[in-house]
């Protein structure tokens, strides 16, 4: 961020018709020795030496504060430099309580823009919706009762949009602001309007993400994900508009977008039976058979990942209905093949057709990330635990807990060691523990975590050392977050 700052200066002070280095190195050294800017949402507490409790504020009564630092890298030497802001010394009761309104990235963005735009007003109108709108929806998105829920709190601030060319094309409220009504995009889109199935959901085509900048974007597979892709393409194509007056590129971009299946929710959105969604994959037709599995792949996944290939009649069943039986326990439909790992697995099989591979490694996959997935109640309880645990003093629920760790562990060990020993084709387990394990040392574990489960817990005694027992059920959990991690 310093490096624009210092590529201005070296331009001016090169730029005068006698330049003189002592004057470029005061200059340099002034501005090597403003500390950094303190981030988003944290006081401005450090201060050069020789400007103590300085901070930049809007000209003429005008909102925002800025530090020094964010003030020489985005504003020295440029248009606003001398109209926008004057220093001001904190007094004693302001220091620790102001922040800087430069330090987000859409602030930043923003004045970058207003810079070039010689408009300040442009950078505060950014700031001020932003910071109302917060963040942006992303991939998660709002459901029809989070939007009701928002705007009933924060007013029409919050509304969302869609793109008037391609109405299906939405941004979320934050983008809106920060990136296309900043950027001079308003007049390409309105408030949603069109009539929404009850249980839709808002997905934001124009998220920020981490993917570099110079990624192609003729596929979502270089994307984390297509929310991410997406948000690239919407957003790349704002440039023309506001560069050189031309937005047919964000027509066009849109329209694109819109031939697309909606946007996967990934494990993060699950999706109600009245979002009208459609699911596809294959039901195991004998339960409990290794060579064959039950999937739920969303249109946007299959679209990507099956339709088209050879085999592609492995994963085609529609499984709407099925999916809206078999919920998760939130009563929501999850896409299982959110991740790009996933898709190229299925993708592959549909190539090949060789389901009994596939099918071997997704219930691999499954039982992996069933067993990540059940440490949420007992992470639960345990908590619950320690809040008891304050109130009464509960020796035998220290004996449980710990009969409990122990098998945990083991749980956990077994875990691994099932992991590295692969899938001999074996089951082990019984009527109780299911079938599933592929160690009888994983069966014998469960076995002993359902005893332990069934110990009374008393309410008498000493006070027991939750502290540690919630510390062992956290480092397992994490190991079992960390095994299905490694075939999410
Ligand atoms: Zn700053
Ligand atoms: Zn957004
Ligand atoms: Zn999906």
């Amino acid at each position: 961020m310093a490096k624009p700052y210092f590529k201005r200066l070296t331009i001016v002070q090169l730029g005068k018709p006698r330049p003189k280095f002592s004057e470029f190195a005061d200059e340099a050294n002034a501005r090597n020795s403003i500390p950094p800017c303190p981030g988003p949402n944290k006081p401005i507490v450090e201060f050069s030496p020789k400007l103590p409790n300085v901070v930049m504020t809007g000209a003429n009564g005008k909102a925002g504060n800025i530090c020094l630092s964010c003030f020489s890298g985005f504003l020295s030497d440029t248009p606003l430099e001398t109209t926008a802001f004057v220093a001001a010394r904190l007094a004693s009761d302001q220091l620790g309580k102001v922040t800087c309104d430069l330090a987000h990235d859409y602030s930043q963005m923003a004045m970058s823009y207003a810079v070039s735009q010689r408009n300040e007003q442009i950078w505060r109108d950014a700031v001020k919706m932003g910071s109302k709108a917060e963040h942006c929806a992303g991939k998660r998105g709002m459901d029809e009762v989070e939007v009701f829920q928002a705007r009933r709190m924060k007013g029409d601030v919050v509304q969302w949009h869609q793109l008037n060319s391609s109405p299906t094309v939405e941004i979320c409220p934050f983008c809106y602001w920060t990136k296309a009504h900043m950027l001079g995009a308003a007049h390409m889109f309105s408030p949603v309007s069109r009539q929404l199935p009850q249980g839709h959901v808002h997905i934001c085509s124009m998220m920020g993400s981490d993917t570099s900048e110079t990624t192609a974007t003729n596929s979502p597979d270089n994307f984390e994900d297509s929310v991410a892709w997406r948000g690239r393409i919407l957003f790349d194509a704002l440039r023309p508009g506001y560069e050189a007056g031309d937005w047919s590129p964000l027509t066009s971009a849109g329209r694109m977008l819109a031939t697309n299946a909606p946007p996967c929710g990934g494990n993060i959105r699950g999706f109600s039976r009245g979002s009208n969604r459609r699911w596809y994959g294959r039901v195991n037709q004998a339960y409990g058979n290794q060579n064959d599995c039950t999937i739920i792949i969303c249109e946007e996944c299959y679209m990507r990942s099956v339709n088209g290939k050879p085999h592609a009649n492995l994963f085609s069943q529609d499984m709407t209905k099925f999916a809206c039986i078999n919920t998760g326990s939130d009563g929501l439909i999850y896409c299982s093949t959110y991740t790009n790992r996933a898709r190229g697995v299925v993708r592959q099989c549909a190539e090949t057709g060789d389901l009994v591979s596939f099918a071997r490694w997704w219930n691999m996959r499954e039982e992996l990330r069933r067993k990540k997935h059940s440490w949420n109640p007992i992470i639960e309880v345990q908590l619950q635990k320690e809040k008891l645990a304050d109130a009464h003093r509960l020796t035998q629920a220290r004996l449980k807990a710990n009969a409990q760790i122990n098998t945990m562990a083991r749980l956990g060990s077994a875990g691994a060691a099932e992991l590295a020993a692969g899938d001999t084709g074996w089951r082990y387990g019984n009527s109780q523990v299911g079938y599933g394990f592929w160690t009888s040392g994983a069966a014998d574990a469960q076995m002993d975590w359902i005893r332990a489960s069934n110990m009374p817990s008393g309410f008498e005694g000493n006070p027991i050392n939750l502290v540690m027992d919630t510390q062992a059920i956290l480092t397992q959990a994490r190991q079992d977050e960390l095994n299905f991690a490694a075939v999410e």
